[in-house]
C-alpha cells in the first residue's frame, strides 16, 4: 500500500510520527502527547491540514515559499529535470547545466561584483562554507593569523556546529558545546528592547561601535570577517535602526574584514528588492543565500562570493564540498523560481503594492493594548508584546509563554504567526494580495484580544 496516495486517518499519521519522527527545534514528547497537526496540502498562501482547515500561512513555511504553493512549472521542471538527468555532482572537474545557468543567473541578480558561487543544500552548509572560505582566503594572502569572526547575539545561522557557532542564540550555544573557538558575538541593534532612553539612531551607531570595539580589543590582524543578517529574521524581525548599517560598512572598509552578509531569509524580495543588502545599502563580499533562491521547492543553498574573494580563493585547491553542491534538480527548480520571480514582478509588487499596505495595516497592531513597537520592511514584521507600553516592559515572568499561548490561538484562528520570545513575527508568500493582507491582519488582532 502506498502511504503517500491512501491519505490515511489523522490519529494514524500522528501516532507514526510520535513514534517515530524527531523534530527539529521540538520538545518531542510534549509533540507526542498531542499529536503534530497534520498538513496536507497548499495553494497560494493558503495550507489546508488533515482536518479540512484552511490556514493563512503567514510564514511562507519556514520563510521561504516567496512564490506561494502550487506552482505547476516547478514540479513540472523537476520533473524534467530527473528524467533528464537526476544527479551529476560538480567535483571533479565536470559541470551540467542546470548548476552553471544558475550560478551565471545568481551573478547577474547579485548586486556590486558578487558574480562567484559555491552551492549548499541549505543555509547552515552555505555559512559552514563562508567560515573555511574566509579563514582560506586571509591565508592565501599572507595573513593566516586572521582567523576570527564576529557575529552577534540572538543572531541565526543555522543548525550545524559552524552555523550555530557563528549563530548567538544562547539555548542553542547550551546544548553540544558551543561556539567553536574564534567565534565571538557583539549585541544586537535591537532599539525596543534594548535602547534604553536612546534614540533610535544613537543606539543603531552605539551597537554598531561594538563592532569597533571589539576589533580593537581582539585586534585588526586576527579578525577575518563579520557576519550579520540585514534584518536578523529567527532573532524576532529585528529592523535595525537606519544608523547601524552605514557605520557597519564604514567600519569593515575601515578594519579590512570581509563582511559577509546572511541574506538567507532577506533574499529573493523578502525586504522590496532583490536583496536586503540593497535595501540597507550593504556591499558584502560575501552573501549566503537559500530558501527562497527555490522558494523552498527544492533543497539548495550557496555562498556568492565577490571578484576579488574568488580570484583569492581560486589560486588554491578549495578543499571542500557538499554531494549536493549544485544540484541538478534544485538548481533547476531555482532557475525556474527566478524566472517566475521576473516574469511576474514578484519583486515590484513586494516593494510597490504588497510591502506598502503591510506597513499601513500592521502599524495600527500598535494601538492594541498588548503591542508595544509593530514595524516592518517589505514582507516581513513583527510586533513585540508588553504588558507596559510606557516602559516597554517584557513580559518577564511569562517569558515566551505569552507568545506560545498566542501562537496557538493563532493556529486555531486560521493564521500562522511564530512566537519568538515576547514577539509574534510574520513573514508571509511575497505572492500575498491586500486582501489577503487585511484577512491576516485582522486575524492577528484577533489572536491578540484572545490572549489578553
Ligand atoms: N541563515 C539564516 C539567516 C536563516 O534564517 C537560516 C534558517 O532559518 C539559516 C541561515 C539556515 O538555513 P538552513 O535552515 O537552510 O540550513
Amino acid at each position: 500500500m502506498n502511504i503517500l496516495l491512501n491519505q490515511p486517518p489523522t490519529a494514524d499519521i500522528q501516532a507514526l510520527d510520535a513514534a517515530h519522527h524527531m523534530h527539529p527545534f521540538t520538545a518531542n514528547a510534549e509533540l507526542a502527547a498531542k499529536g503534530a497537526r497534520v498538513i496536507t496540502r497548499a495553494r497560494g498562501v493558503w495550507l489546508t491540514d488533515s482536518d479540512g482547515n484552511r490556514i493563512l500561512d503567514g510564514m511562507a513555511g519556514l520563510w521561504c515559499v516567496n512564490i506561494g504553493y502550487g506552482r505547476e512549472e516547478l514540479a513540472e521542471v523537476a520533473a524534467r529535470q530527473m528524467r533528464e538527468l537526476p544527479y551529476y555532482n560538480t567535483f571533479f572537474q565536470t559541470t551540467h547545466v542546470p548548476a552553471a545557468a544558475l550560478a551565471a543567473r545568481l551573478a547577474e541578480l547579485a548586486p556590486g561584483d558578487l558574480n562567484h558561487v559555491f552551492f549548499a543544500s541549505g543555509g547552515s552548509e552555505a555559512n559552514d562554507t563562508n567560515i573555511r572560505l574566509v579563514r582560506l582566503y586571509w591565508a592565501l594572502k599572507g595573513k593566516p593569523e586572521k582567523t576570527v569572526i564576529i557575529s552577534r547575539r540572538n543572531a541565526y545561522h543555522g543548525s550545524t556546529v559552524g552555523a550555530a557557532s557563528l549563530g548567538g542564540m544562547a539555548p542553542m550555544h547550551a546544548q553540544g558545546g558551543l561556539p567553536i573557538p574564534g567565534v565571538v558575538h557583539i549585541g544586537q541593534p535591537d532599539w525596543w528592547s534594548e535602547g534604553g532612553d536612546m534614540t533610535p539612531d544613537e543606539f543603531g551607531r552605539a551597537r554598531a561601535r561594538e563592532l569597533e570595539e571589539k576589533i580593537a580589543e581582539l585586534g585588526e590582524d586576527r579578525v577575518a570577517a563579520f557576519i550579520a543578517e540585514p534584518v536578523q529574521g529567527a532573532g524576532g524581525v529585528i529592523i535595525p535602526p537606519e544608523s547601524y548599517w552605514p557605520e557597519i560598512q564604514r567600519i569593515c572598509d575601515a578594519h579590512d574584514i570581509l563582511l559577509i552578509a546572511d541574506e538567507v531569509i532577506t533574499g529573493f524580495g523578502r525586504t522590496g528588492n532583490w536583496f536586503g543588502s540593497q535595501t540597507f545599502g550593504i556591499r558584502p563580499d560575501i552573501m549566503t543565500v537559500a530558501k527562497g533562491l527555490s522558494s523552498g521547492y527544492a533543497p539548495i543553498g550557496g555562498s556568492i562570493v565577490s571578484d576579488e574573494v574568488a580570484e583569492v580563493i581560486g589560486q588554491a585547491e578549495f578543499v571542500h564540498g557538499y554531494t549536493y553542491s549544485g544540484h541538478p534538480v534544485a538548481a533547476a527548480v531555482a532557475l525556474e523560481n527566478l524566472r517566475i520571480m521576473e516574469e511576474e514582478g514578484i519583486v515590484e509588487h513586494v516593494r510597490e503594492v504588497a510591502g506598502p499596505h503591510l506597513a499601513r495595516r500592521w502599524a495600527e497592531l500598535a494601538e492594541h493594548p498588548l503591542v508595544g513597537e509593530a514595524k516592518s520592511v517589505g514582507l516581513m514584521a513583527s510586533v513585540a508584546l508588553t504588558p507596559d507600553k510606557a516602559s516597554r516592559a517584557p513580559f518577564a515572568a511569562e517569558k515566551g509563554t505569552v507568545g506560545y499561548i498566542c501562537r496557538e490561538i493563532s493556529f486555531a484562528e486560521g493564521l500562522v504567526m511564530r512566537h519568538v520570545g515576547d514577539r509574534m513575527i510574520i513573514a508571509p508568500p511575497l505572492v500575498i494580495t491586500p486582501d489577503e493582507i487585511d484577512t491576516l491582519v485582522e486575524r492577528a488582532w484577533r489572536v491578540f484580544d484572545l490572549t489578553l
